[in-house]
């Protein structure tokens, strides 16, 4: 098998044996100021050279309201395209760039985080789904064309898996009989998943290849899960606030999943594809298709008036009961050594969904502004420009982001330098708002006085402040991140 593969990767290596010594030969005798800077690598603190970044800023400017493809975009989708965030590969699938990968890595921290805090234990499942498994639960026909669907070379069949209930029950139900001391457990997984939309749109809120965070629950009672179920709630209600993001948390449908009790986390927001109805006077909220038509009087307080809002679905969590543990057999030993089904629950979080829907709410038309913690990278150093009366200041400017990112354990790899000193401070200034720097630093000429400041710009804020190096130093020793 291997034998195979490593065929397969020779033939795509280029032949003459003289390309890449070619290429070794040009790299060394460059005079390219960035590789002066990156033999200091093995401090494991050299700066990040914004003009070393694989990021190609000024993508696709003045995109409209449709893409290429005719797809609907959204605020979100155009600010991470301009960024160099993302590139289109085919309809609903995205490159994810490296500035991207980091913030979705953070994001995944946070919620290792907040489910390992709860007890969660994370796996990892395979996305090649076997159609006998979801033949037995009957989601294979009720899916429809909402699958992505292929044949093996022996022609047998699967899919590419959007959810994993039939796989993770077959699992523990593999496992032979679990005890009641073993319960509840709490497993999950961050995986690719596809679904095959008709009309994928609004970049990464809407696409057929995606990351979502699935964690499945297995009880010992009715009353066991519904306590898990609300553990697992509040642990997102921590996450979105975090985060900083005002979720609200509402009574949905239980659509093809199945189970009795589901709410959806919605954000709201404008370009968001569910219609909810908020009480003015409680705090309940539903999405409309959980309620009567034309509904407008609270069903909790019945006091309040309904108001619809749009919001998108960052999260959704079911209880399933017996519904798929009682299909695949998956069960546990009583105190009285009996087996018994175990009762489950399943929690889903649109990973790259919730990237795209922050950057969506929290945005101006044309600075993304990024939840803190999510921020690919926290601080940006600009020294002055070539040529400039300051112009010897860009020893300090690197010295700087060296010895932030060494004595800020936090700031480790978050500093970068935008070492285009070709361009204005302006000009670069204007791409680090765009950006979304939570921190820009300018190294100009209120630095070269006898007491020297830095400008700094706090996005958060909007505010402009000049800093001493201690102050500097105060201020960015307490900025969080994960
Ligand atoms: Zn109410």
């Amino acid at each position: 098998m291997e034998a195979v593969l490593w065929q397969c990767w020779r033939k795509l290596l280029p032949s003459q044996p003289g390309v890449l010594t070619q290429a070794t030969r040009r790299l060394s005798s460059s005079a390219d100021p960035a590789l002066k800077v990156s033999t200091t690598r093995s401090t494991g603190a050299s700066p990040l050279l914004v003009s070393r970044l694989f990021q190609p800023s000024s993508l696709r400017e003045g995109q409209g309201q449709e893409s290429q493809s005719g797809e609907k975009t959204c605020k979100s989708q155009r600010l991470m395209l301009q960024a160099g965030l993302i590139h289109p590969s085919n309809p609903g699938c995205y490159y994810y760039l490296p500035a991207t990968v980091r913030a979705i890595e953070k994001l995944v921290r946070l919620i290792d985080q907040e489910m390992q805090g709860i007890g969660g234990q994370k796996l990892d499942m395979p996305s090649l789904c076997a159609a006998e498994l979801w033949r037995r639960s009957k989601r294979w026909d009720l899916m429809g064309r909402d699958l992505f669907r292929l044949k093996d070379r022996h022609d047998a069949e699967y899919c590419l898996g959007p959810t994993h209930e039939e796989a993770i029950t077959e699992l523990l139900a593999s496992q032979g009989h679990l005890s009641h001391k073993q319960l509840p457990l709490l497993l999950y997984q961050v995986t690719r998943k596809f679904r095959d939309e008709p009309r994928p749109r609004f970049g990464l809120l809407r696409g057929r290849e995606f990351y979502m965070k699935d964690m499945y629950t297995f009880d010992t009672s009715e009353r066991a899960a519904h306590l898990t179920y609300q553990n697992v709630c509040q642990a997102y209600t921590r996450l979105f606030a975090r985060l900083g993001l005002q979720c609200v948390q509402v009574q949905a449908d239980t659509g093809n999943i199945g189970g009795k009790l589901s709410h959806e986390f919605q954000l709201p927001a404008e370009v968001g594809e569910d219609r909810l109805l908020v009480c003015g006077n409680c705090a309940f909220s539903a999405n409309v298709e959980t309620m009567e038509p034309g509904q407008t009087d609270c069903p909790q307080c019945h006091k309040g008036t309904l108001t619809e809002s749009k919001g998108i679905e960052v999260g959704h969590t079911f209880y399933l009961g017996t519904k798929y543990s009682h299909i695949f057999n998956a069960t546990f030993s009583n105190p009285q050594s009996k087996p018994v089904v175990a009762e489950m629950g399943c929690f889903g979080l649109g990973v790259t969904r919730i990237l795209a829907a922050a950057i969506e709410v929290l945005s101006t038309e044309n600075a993304i502004h990024w939840p803190g913690l999510l921020a690919p990278y926290q601080v940006c150093i600009l020294p002055p420009k070539r040529g400039s009366k300051e112009e010897h200041l860009e020893g300090l400017a690197e010295e700087l982001c060296h010895s932030l990112g060494s004595t800020i354990p936090g700031l480790r790899g978050e500093v970068v330098l935008d070492d285009r000193t070709q361009l204005t401070i302006g000009r670069r200034l204007k791409d680090a708002g765009c950006l979304g720097y939570p921190y820009v630093i300018v190294v100009g000429r209120s630095a070269a006085e006898d007491l020297p400041r830095f400008e700094v710009r706090c996005q958060q804020s909007g505010e402009t402040m000049f800093l001493s190096r201690e102050g500097l130093m105060d201020l960015l020793s307490r900025v969080e991140t994960i």
